[in-house]
């Protein structure tokens, strides 16, 4: 590669992966970059991915999104975390907040201290102590409230997402090509990617391929031939049934994640539309039981056709191989169960920046860059499994069977902590804090034992003043926030919404 000369970066695919890898490339490397992106109308992209999660806020910001202008344009609302319905037991629900519980302390962690003011019987739920779980339980929302400044994520139309970055994208200089990628050209001396062959024979030559081409994983996949590390014993859903509804009642500010007997159901509220499906285990349940069992339990009118879906769990064994970094389903999937999938989208992308190949030797960078992918994969994974393995159900063999099944050593360690003397720790890609482990292992409930002698430290007196304080601060705060439909009718109200 002459140093002088802007890399060639070719992107196969313009799903969310595609075109967020586009403008994230083009608005921080377009000087040094020449960006192509192919995609094919024929085949389309996958439409859903809806639910994010916050790290998404802080992506924007970087790569300059004004976040008004990219509600308006997808329908957004926002989110403040998300229900989880019958899934410690059937009838039960908690919520997974973004929210911080109560204070932060450097050695005890605030639910031991909550812990020791319920083992001396006062302290009421921890929920109190959340102001976000209390905002998204009473339909509230504002960005901020003086200084208190809310943590929140976004529900999206997936689409008009992806339109509205290719919209972008070409404005700042990224050419598209449309056609479908029918061949690659491998070079015989490295085994690098020299072209993509299209169906009408055009020939697309590059230094850098970004395979964005979704579960297909066409060229880290088809024609690198890296291979995927199945986790469906993990993680046994391989199917999704996805359909849009008309709104029945105000947007929540969260989603909703409902447990079946074989499987779970998603409810996403947009401005105009609420988007649902299903995500279940053809081992389980058939394509037909699976149907039924959504729309049986939709709110409003369908406005769409129900639309199949099949995917494999799990993670390419490389990301980056030779020139070719795979962003999106191409390199992996975890079911949506904590929207995190548009998120490994931007931390790769991040990666990709920060270890950018342009000097042409990329076989550490390539390294380092699958270490901290597999790291982060397998985290996410941990929590996901998490949610189904700590469950009391017993009404199918679906849940028995993930009750009863060994999960990865780092969970079993984790819970077996927990369980035995409150003890967590953020994980080790800093994605889900303290917090979020506390509200999922509570919430399906896994009381720990023990907690931390220093919680018995403060009297009783002094701790529930200050637990009595921290609750009314966030009393007051919630008696001012708007309802969450008023508050996007003021901030970014869509066209259509
Ligand atoms: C059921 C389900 C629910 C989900 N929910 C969430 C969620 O709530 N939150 C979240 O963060 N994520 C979610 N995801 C994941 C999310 O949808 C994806 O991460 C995101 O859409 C990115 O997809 P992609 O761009 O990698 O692939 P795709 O959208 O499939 O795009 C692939 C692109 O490659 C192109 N292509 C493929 N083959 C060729 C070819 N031969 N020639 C030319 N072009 C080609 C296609 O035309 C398309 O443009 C969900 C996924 C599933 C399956």
């Amino acid at each position: 590669m002459n140093s002088t000369m802007k890399t060639k970066v070719v992107i196969a695919g313009g799903g969310t992966a595609g075109w967020l890898t586009a403008y994230t490339l083009v608005t921080r490397l377009g000087g040094l970059l020449d960006i192509t992106l192919v995609e094919s109308d024929q085949i389309g992209t996958v439409g859903v991915g809806e639910a994010t999660i916050p790290t998404l806020r802080t992506f924007h910001r970087l790569i300059g999104i004004d976040e008004q202008e990219f509600m308006q344009a997808t329908q957004a609302t926002f989110k403040l975390g998300i229900m989880f319905d019958n899934w410690g037991q059937q009838g039960d629900s908690y919520v997974h907040s973004f929210g911080e519980i109560g204070q932060r302390s450097w050695m005890v962690e605030f639910h031991e201290f909550w812990m020791e003011a319920q083992a001396q019987g006062f302290g009421g739920s921890l929920e109190d102590y959340c102001l976000e779980l209390k905002a998204a339980k009473a339909n509230k929302f504002a960005t901020q409230v003086g200084k208190k400044a809310l943590n929140f994520a976004y529900h999206m139309d997936a689409t008009a997402y992806a339109q509205y970055l290719r919209q972008k994208s070409e404005a700042a200089g990224v050419k598209r090509i449309e056609g479908r990628i029918d061949g690659v050209q491998l070079d015989s001396d490295s085994g690098n990617i020299s072209q993509l062959i299209l169906d009408d024979g055009a020939q697309i030559g590059g230094d850098v391929f970004i395979d964005c081409t979704g579960f297909r994983a066409l060229l880290i996949g088809e024609h690198l031939g890296v291979e995927f590390e199945d986790w469906s014993h993990w993680l046994a859903a391989d199917r999704a049934i996805a359909v849009q509804t008309q709104a029945t009642e105000s947007p929540p500010p969260y989603t909703r994640s409902i447990a079946h007997p074989a499987g779970w159901q998603w409810r996403i509220p947009l401005q105009s539309r609420v988007g649902n499906g299903i995500v279940y285990s053809s081992r389980y349940l058939s394509d037909d039981e699976a149907l039924h069992t959504l729309t049986s339990n939709l709110t409003g009118q369908p406005t769409s056709e129900p639309r199949q879906l099949g995917f494999k769990t799990g993670r390419r064994h490389k990301s980056w191989h030779k020139n070719c970094i795979a962003i999106g389903l191409s390199s992996g999937f975890l079911e949506p169960l904590e929207s995190t999938s548009i998120h490994l989208v931007t931390t790769a992308l991040l990666r990709l920046m920060k270890l950018f190949p342009f000097a042409g030797k990329s076989v550490l960078l390539a390294e380092r860059f699958n270490q901290e992918t597999q790291l982060e994969l397998e985290t996410i994974r941990d929590f996901v499994i998490l949610h189904y393995h700590l469950t009391q159900r017993d009404d199918s063999q679906f849940w028995r069977d993930y009750r009863n099944m060994p999960v990865p050593e780092s969970l079993s360690h984790r819970m077996a902590i927990f369980s035995e003397n409150a003890y967590v720790w953020p994980d080790d890609v800093a994605l889900f804090r303290v917090d979020s482990w506390v509200q999922v292992m509570m919430g399906q409930g896994l009381m720990p034992a023990q907690h931390h002698g220093a919680s018995r430290m403060l009297n009783a007196d002094g701790l529930k003043q200050q637990l009595m304080a921290l609750k009314h601060m966030n009393d007051k705060i919630l008696a001012q926030l708007p309802s969450h439909a008023d508050f996007i009718q003021q901030y970014c109200p869509a066209p259509n919404g």
